[in-house]
């Protein structure tokens, strides 16, 4: 059989077997010791001497790499040196929090299981979760400040969507997706009961397009009333991230925003940036976005918004230029790169009293949700070729 459809059925079995998936945590803080404490349930540790520790509410173990090694420590029992180590649950109703290199004041709550074992220069914590309850935590962690039950089962199918189409991206590191915005960012369990129940009522559920495969599910936080099409943004067009007309978001939180400077730190930004023309009437940089486009021009000179958004530090790239005075003003609207679902709009179409369905469908053209069994999953050695999406903000 050749490796590429060897490695194509091996993904879809993986994929569809487990219900479980493995996350790096503190991905990328390098940490070099974790204080595990149990929070719910109860914990065991396999010790290859046959000397297993139990860990019941309240208890807690201390892990630093150690020589290479990990050294273990609980408050009751002297401590020992391993390879690695693995916590497992054992009332599957189980719960722990993890503080990292003790000074630090932050506490992060999961569920499921623990393994740990030393790198380089780092303890290396993979956290084996339930699906669901995964979903649920990066819904928290991304999903944004909304109310309504049907905006929060539209993020959970969009998070899931991602994690099923990126399931093998760590694979070769010997975990599935890690926890930071490399992967989508998780920041642990969720204890909100709405969000819990947005990724339990849509269990399973994942965004397919045309061809059965699972899509691009980026999103972002304000369209500003328009949203991108992928190929302006990323080079590579998708037919379901295409260009749509959103009045839902005009009034929310990120609709608009400003941005003065000087008249002379943007007539440097400009040459800087390679222009050549007049610089002393300021009224030759006015630039007008009506309709979101994807070059600022002025003469003969274009340069694309995308590399002014990054440069300035632009909340996005659907602004105007305004001269006033010893000033360039920007007047801009939204918040993100604009593509896919607008997570404000989104919000007001489910106040609206819209569905997860209607919502996912008014902003991803064309797609189908069904279960992740009816999926087509991608070979691992054939990744998709668009950059990561769902980053709100970027
Ligand atoms: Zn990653
Ligand atoms: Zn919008």
């Amino acid at each position: 059989m050749p490796k590429t459809i060897l490695v194509f059925y091996l993904s879809i079995i993986c994929t569809l077997v487990s219900a479980q998936v493995k996350i790096r945590l503190f991905s990328n803080q390098s940490p070099e010791s974790a204080l595990f404490s149990v929070t719910n349930g109860k914990y065991i540790i396999n010790r290859f001497n046959g000397e297993n520790l139990i860990l019941s509410k309240g208890e807690s173990v201390i892990i630093a790499r150690f020589d290479g090694k990990l050294a273990v420590k609980s408050r009751n029992s002297s401590g020992f040196v391993a390879d690695s180590i693995v916590f497992t649950g054992l009332t599957g109703n189980d719960y722990f929090s993890l503080r990292i290199n003790l000074q630090t004041s932050i506490r992060q709550y999961y569920s499921g299981d623990l393994k740990c074992f030393p790198d380089l220069a780092t303890l290396v914590m993979i956290n084996i979760c339930d699906i669901e309850k995964y979903v649920a935590g990066v819904v928290k962690t991304e999903g944004g400040s909304g109310k309504e039950i049907e905006y929060f089962k539209s993020q959970a199918v969009i998070a899931r969507t991602y994690m099923y189409r990126y399931f093998d991206k760590h694979l070769s590191d010997g975990y599935n997706i890690c926890d930071n915005t490399h992967c989508q960012a998780f920041n642990g369990s969720s204890a909100d009961s709405i969000l819990n129940l947005a990724a339990i009522e849509t269990k399973g559920l994942v965004i397919l397009d045309q061809d059965s495969t699972l899509i691009e599910s980026a999103f972002h936080s304000n369209c500003g009333g328009e949203t991108s099409s992928s190929g302006d943004v990323w080079l590579t067009g998708q037919s379901y991230l295409r260009k749509v007309i959103d009045p839902y978001c005009l009034t929310s939180r990120n609709a608009v925003w400003r941005k003065s400077m000087g008249f002379q730190e943007w007539v440097e930004f400009i040459k800087k940036s390679g222009y050549t023309g007049n610089t002393d009437d300021p009224s030759v940089f006015s630039f007008s976005q009506k309709s979101r486009l994807s070059d600022y021009r002025t003469g003969s000179f274009t340069m694309p918004l995308t590399t002014i958004r990054a440069d300035l530090n632009l909340r996005s790239t659907f602004f105007s230029v305004v001269p006033e005075g010893d000033s360039i003003i920007l007047t801009g609207r939204g918040y993100g790169h604009g593509v896919g679902l607008c997570q404000e709009g989104a919000m007001v179409m489910a106040e609206k009293g819209f569905n997860f369905i209607q919502i996912i469908n008014f902003y991803y053209s064309g797609v189908i949700i069904s279960d992740i069994k009816n999926a087509v999953i991608l070979p691992h050695d054939m990744p998709p070729t668009s950059p990561k999406g769902g980053l709100k903000g970027e």
